[in-house]
C-alpha cells in the first residue's frame, strides 16, 4: 500500500524523521475529511513495523508485513469509533494503556492509531493524555483528525501536527483519471467536491454527480424564471435531504464568495444560516415536512437571485 501522490511531502518530512529515529511519539495527521489521511497513518503504521523497509516503504513480504497484511499484528491497535459518527468511549483508551505498557511481542516498536481523534469524548481524551505526557520507548500514537479544534488543546499540545491541505488539482488529475478509469470535467468534479480527492472518487462512481448536476440545473431554472419554485421543490423530494441542502449551501457560499465581503447582501448571509438550520433539523430526529421544507428553501432561492 502506498500514500497518495498529495502526501509525499508529508510523507519525505516524516521518513527523514524516522532515519534519524527522530520521530515524535505523539502525532496528529490534520487536514480536511475525504484526503486520505488515514490511508497515510496506515502506510506509516507498516513503515515502523517493517523488519526491512525498502527505500523507506514496508517490504510487503517480511513477517511483519504479512502480519500487517492479515490485520493481526499485536504491536499496531487502531480505535475507530464503534459505528460512524459515534464516540470513542474511554475503555478502548484505556486498553491502550495495556496494550503500551506490555512488551511489544514483535520488533520493539508498537503503533497507536486513533481516527477519527476528535470523536474520542472528553473522559477518553483525558485517558488519552496520560499516555502522551508519558509516552512508552518505541511506541507512535497517530492521531488522525478532521477538525482538531475539536479536541482539548492539552492533546494537541503534546502532538506533533502534520498539516494536510486540500491538495492542488494538478496533483490529484492524473491519480483521479486512473483510478476511476474515467476521464470527466475535472475542474467542475473537484468543485463539487470542495477538492477532496477521495469524495470526487466517490461521486465519481456513483449516481452522485449526475444527481448533483441535475440539481444545479433546476437551481438555474429557478434562478432564471424557467421554473416555479414549487415544481423545483417537488423535484428535490427524491434526493437525499441533508446532501441536497448542502449544495444549496456550496451554491450561495460561491455567490458570495465571488461578491466578495463588500459585495454580499445580507440575504445571503441570512440564507446560509437558515441552510445550516434546516440541515442540523433534517439530522436531528425532528421529522420536517420535507416538501414544504423545500417549496420555502426555493422560494428564497428565487428570491436571492433576482
Ligand atoms: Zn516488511
Amino acid at each position: 500500500m502506498m500514500y497518495y501522490p498529495w502526501q509525499r511531502n508529508q510523507w519525505q518530512m516524516l521518513d527523514g524523521l524516522i532515519e534519524m529515529d527522530r520521530l515524535p511519539h505523539a502525532m496528529m495527521l490534520c487536514g480536511p475529511a475525504y484526503i486520505g489521511k488515514q490511508q497515510f497513518a496506515s502506510v506509516l503504521a507498516g513503515r515502523l513495523l517493517c523488519e526491512k523497509p525498502q527505500a523507506g516503504f514496508a517490504c510487503g513480504n517480511c513477517k511483519q508485513c504479512l502480519l500487517l497484511a492479515a490485520k493481526t499484528h499485536p504491536d499496531l491497535l487502531w480505535l475507530l469509533p464503534e459505528e460512524e459518527g459515534k464516540a470513542i468511549r474511554i475503555d478502548p483508551i484505556r486498553s491502550l494503556g495495556q496494550f503500551v505498557s506490555k512488551t511489544a511481542l514483535q520488533r520493539g516498536r508498537k503503533v497507536v492509531v486513533i481516527s477519527p481523534a476528535e470523536s474520542m469524548n472528553l473522559n477518553a481524551a483525558n485517558a488519552l493524555l496520560k499516555n502522551l505526557e508519558e509516552p512508552a520507548p518505541g511506541t507512535h500514537v497517530i492521531l488522525v483528525s478532521h477538525e482538531p479544534s475539536r479536541l482539548p488543546a492539552t492533546v494537541r499540545s503534546r502532538c506533533r501536527m502534520i498539516t494536510f491541505p486540500v491538495p492542488p488539482l494538478s496533483e490529484v488529475e492524473n491519480w483521479l483519471t486512473q483510478v476511476s478509469g474515467k476521464k470527466e470535467n475535472l475542474s467542475e468534479l473537484m468543485d463539487y467536491a470542495g477538492g477532496r480527492p477521495l469524495l470526487a472518487l466517490q461521486l465519481l462512481e456513483s449516481d452522485l454527480l449526475e444527481n448533483r448536476r441535475t440539481f444545479e440545473r433546476l437551481l438555474d431554472d429557478v434562478a432564471v424564471g424557467a421554473m416555479n419554485p414549487i415544481a423545483a421543490a417537488e423535484k428535490c423530494l427524491s434526493s437525499p435531504s441533508v446532501m441536497t441542502v448542502d449544495w444549496l449551501y456550496s451554491r450561495v457560499a460561491t455567490q458570495v464568495r465571488n461578491a466578495g465581503a463588500m459585495g454580499a447582501s445580507p440575504l445571503q448571509f441570512r440564507f446560509l444560516d437558515k441552510l445550516v438550520q434546516v440541515k442540523s433539523r433534517l439530522l436531528s430526529s425532528a421529522n420536517p415536512n420535507a416538501s414544504l421544507l423545500w417549496e420555502e428553501l426555493m422560494m428564497d432561492w428565487q428570491r436571492l437571485t433576482r
